[in-house]
């Protein structure tokens, strides 16, 4: 803004930068309104198995339909929120779901499905966490297996031993743990080596270029045969297109996700068409690929 008004260069406090102070303060308070008016909903996006075309869970990605502003996407609000009091109970309202989730589906005649729930280290490291999951699981009558937690690079390298030894206390009570947007981030493989995770997204930046792109490809192929070899299992985030498919079959890679499979459904369209889709094979098509 400074340029265009001329060619001050110096100018240090740009409207821009107003409007963010605004914007964030604005945010977090509609963002407590938006707990109190069921403002929140949870969209789920199936992963399948590649080799089988098999439905093998859920992500589920918060989305906020804000009575006058309308949609706004997570991107908008929860970078915002980080490191927020609104975070943490952003967290809280996400697991929640995901055992009511479950529990829905299991009404549907779908018991057993898994939903992968994305935690900001924030909201791992709060300490009401564990007694708050203790708490769902006696109320559900489930126990944490059926939930994936989803952590970024960022969240293990922050505080690493109170980081494992929440994930451990976690573990114990069935719960599994993912490295989200895998490659993005700041991890060493020394890190890895020692992390209780049980599975690997690589991002989505290296699946959109793994087609044209050598390096984006050499990337994918050996974090697949690395972290297959560390013992764990590998999703592709973002696979778009039948070529990035039947690469990842050709590279052994497990579990895809993206909008070639499906884009994130409302809970309510889930419920809906879970029927339909799983009968007619709709979220199979990586093993129509593979018949090819
Ligand atoms: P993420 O966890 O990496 O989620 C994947 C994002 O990629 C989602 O965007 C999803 O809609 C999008 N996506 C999935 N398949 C495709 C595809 O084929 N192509 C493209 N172009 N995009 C695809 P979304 O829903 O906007 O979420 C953005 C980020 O917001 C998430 O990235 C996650 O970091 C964060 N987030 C979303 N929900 C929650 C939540 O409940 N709690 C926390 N802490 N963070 C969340
Ligand atoms: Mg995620
Ligand atoms: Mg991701
Ligand atoms: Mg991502």
């Amino acid at each position: 803004a400074a340029k265009d008004q001329g060619g001050d260069r110096f100018c240090l406090f740009e409207p821009q930068m107003y409007q963010n102070v605004v914007g964030r303060v604005e945010i977090e308070n509609e963002m407590r309104e938006a707990f109190n008016n069921d403002e929140l909903f949870f969209a789920l996006q199936p992963q399948i198995e590649i080799s089988t075309g098999k439905l093998v869970g859920f992500e589920a990605l918060v989305r906020w339909i804000h009575p006058v502003k309308g949609f706004i996407p997570p991107d908008k609000f929860i970078p915002v929120l980080e490191n927020s009091e609104n975070m943490v109970q952003l967290g809280y309202w996400g697991l929640k779901r995901a055992f009511s989730i479950l529990n829905q589906l299991e009404k549907l005649g779908y018991p057993n499905q898994r939903i992968a729930v994305n935690l900001s280290a924030i909201q791992l490291l709060d300490p009401g966490l564990v007694p708050f999951l203790r708490e769902q699981i006696r109320d559900s009558g489930k126990d944490g297996s059926q939930i994936e937690l989803e952590i970024t690079e960022r969240t293990l390298v922050a505080d690493i031993d109170h980081t494992l030894d929440i994930m451990k206390t976690l573990r114990s009570m069935g719960f599994s743990f993912s490295i989200d947007d895998f490659g993005t981030g700041y991890s060493s493989l020394a890190y890895l080596k020692q992390m209780p995770v049980d599975i690997i997204k690589i991002d989505r930046s290296f699946i959109a270029g793994m087609t044209t792109n050598r390096a984006d490809m050499q990337i994918v192929s050996s974090t697949i045969a690395m972290v297959q070899q560390l013992g764990m299992k590998v999703v592709a985030e973002g696979v778009e297109t039948t070529a990035q498919m039947r690469m990842l079959a050709d590279m052994n890679c497990e579990i895809a996700q993206g909008y070639l499979i499906s884009k994130p459904l409302l809970e309510q369209d889930l419920y809906q068409q879970i029927d339909h889709k799983l009968q007619n094979g709709l979220w199979e098509e990586a093993r129509l690929i593979r018949e090819e």
